[in-house]
């Protein structure tokens, strides 16, 4: 029998998920079949168990259900559990286990695929949201010598520094980066869905810099700023389909190519 997956968030009919699962179903010849599920703001929970019912193996969750789906689980991988939210489910008669591959996924894309080494690099991160929780983790235990969180509502990226309690992570508002610079920095806010950007200096960026927006399929106002001093620019694309091939290889056991995956999405 064909195993289920599916992608559950509100909204989610904008999804690529199901088009980047199919495509790793083929090349990696595994018998899946994966939806797109809308489920009511307030009905994480029973969407979630009515898929279980219609034999769901697992799922991913997006906005905004994330934080939900970490509550759901009856256990969570370190990386879900240092960001308090997930992105994958595993169902299994036992219970529901709950994993976090954004930050896996950027690392990869930032390393394998953009030859970018995380050790030792001053890093700035800016947003507190999902996404960003799950960021922060694997960037510090990548060897980050600095990072630096900045968020329009500075208490939840002070929340969210307390939460990783290392030394090198320290929080802040935008303008108080006047003056510092960094050789990577992630924009991890939802400002360029709506053509806007974070209220960043030009100078955070430092001479060689990389400037990495999460967002993807678009080119962001943030984007042209980096653009504009000199920065290396890179789009959420390859983080999108990494992240995708760490839950498929949760589920299945096997590593798709994301290579071929990468070049299509950014091909359309
Ligand atoms: P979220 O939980 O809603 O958080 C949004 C963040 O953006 C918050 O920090 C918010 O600041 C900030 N923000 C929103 N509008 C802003 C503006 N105009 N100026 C400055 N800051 C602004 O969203 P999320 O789940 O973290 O997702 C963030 C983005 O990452 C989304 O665009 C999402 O599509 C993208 N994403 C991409 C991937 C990928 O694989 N490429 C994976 C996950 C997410 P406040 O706290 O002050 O409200």
């Amino acid at each position: 029998m064909t195993d289920r997956y599916a992608v559950i968030g509100n909204p989610v009919a904008h999804s690529k998920s199901p088009w980047i699962h199919a495509e790793f179903a083929r090349s990696t010849r595994q018998d899946i079949e994966y939806l797109r599920i809308e489920a009511p703001h307030d009905a994480f929970a029973r969407t979630v168990g009515e898929f279980r019912s219609a034999s769901g193996r697992g799922a991913n969750v997006t906005l905004p259900f994330k934080e939900a789906a970490y509550r759901y689980c009856d256990e969570v991988s370190p990386a879900g559990r240092l960001a308090g939210a997930v992105n994958t489910l595993a169902f299994a008669p036992t219970g529901t286990r709950g994993d976090n591959t954004d930050g896996s996924g950027l690392l990869r894309d930032l390393t394998a695929n953009l030859g970018f080494s995380i050790r030792g690099r001053a890093i700035l991160v800016l947003g507190a949201g999902g996404a960003a929780r799950g960021l922060l983790g694997p960037l510090a235990g990548a060897g980050a010598a600095q990072i630096v969180i900045a968020n329009r509502t500075v208490a939840k990226a002070q929340e969210l520094a307390q939460r990783l309690s290392a030394p090198s992570v320290e929080a802040c508002g935008f303008d108080a980066l006047a003056g510092r610079d960094f050789e990577l920095v992630i924009n991890a806010t939802s400002a360029g869905m709506g053509d806007d950007a974070p209220p960043i200096p030009k100078s955070v960026f430092r001479k060689g810099a990389l400037a990495y927006e999460l967002v993807y399929g678009r080119d962001t106002l943030f984007l042209a700023l980096a653009r504009s001093c000199g920065a290396a620019t890179a789009d959420g694309t390859g983080m999108l389909v990494e992240q995708a091939a760490d839950s498929f290889f949760l589920w299945r056991g096997i590593r798709p190519d994301t290579a071929p995956v990468i070049a299509a999405l950014r091909a359309t």
